[in-house]
């Protein structure tokens, strides 16, 4: 797995490559807003480590721009006592935080995190008989492959996740765009019904089911009689 470190002092960069290394992660690092989210478009990190003071952009406002092009697990880094930049983080799509001064025990378990996340998904797709390929963004079933946009590929991604849970429109909404979601639910749906049309075409059985004015759920059709 990648994780990319956004931050600009290399001692902090250095101790948390450390850890990262040590639990295999291959990592990144970008030492501004910009190249972070140049190197998070090109590489698809797994993981994302964004200190909040960073000198060219917003901290905040490079997080909204992170939740909109990947789904990585984010992971806003601020002073202890800041709880504003906490609440605006999590507003822009962060999934959690570390503080500053860091400790090791702390990023170790969002390490952790993101690992069971990983293999959640990973197990969900399994089940279903799906492979996914993150770098090409494909989907894989029975020897079939079918390119999905970004968008697709990030709205499965979640949906097996939920381990056949059912998935809200406003968590997928997040999920894509953070808290900048304009409320406005059928975008979603055109993404939705192009993704169900490509699992279709690959002739996957199961089907994203809509369970009405609750969400969505991946599911398994029972094998035919
Ligand atoms: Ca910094």
């Amino acid at each position: 797995m990648k994780a990319l470190i956004i931050e600009d002092a290399p001692e902090f960069v250095l101790a948390v490559a450390e850890i990262l290394k040590e639990a295999e992660f291959e990592v990144l690092v970008a030492e501004t807003g910009h190249a972070g989210l140049d190197v998070a478009a090109t590489d698809q990190p797994d993981m994302i480590i964004l200190d909040l003071g960073l000198p060219d952009l917003d901290g905040i406002e490079v997080c909204g721009r992170l939740r909109s092009i990947t789904d990585a697990y984010i992971v806003i880094v601020t002073a202890r006592t800041a709880d504003v930049d906490l609440a605006a983080g999590f507003a822009a799509g962060a999934d959690d935080y570390v503080t500053k001064p860091f400790s090791a025990i702390e990023l170790n378990s969002r390490v952790r995190a993101v690992m069971r996340r990983a293999r959640r998904r990973t197990d969900m797709a399994d089940a279903l008989g799906l492979s996914l390929d993150p770098a090409e963004r494909s989907v894989c079933f029975s020897g079939k492959t079918a390119e999905l946009t970004q968008t697709e590929f990030r709205i499965l991604g979640r949906l097996l996740l939920e381990d056949g849970g059912v998935v809200s429109r406003e968590t997928i909404a997040e999920t894509l765009w953070g808290g900048r979601w304009d409320g406005v639910s059928h975008t979603i749906d055109v993404h939705i019904s192009n993704l169900r049309k490509k699992l279709r075409d690959i002739g996957w059985p199961g089907r994203v089911a809509t369970v009405r004015g609750v969400g969505l759920r991946i599911e398994e059709l029972p094998a035919a009689a």
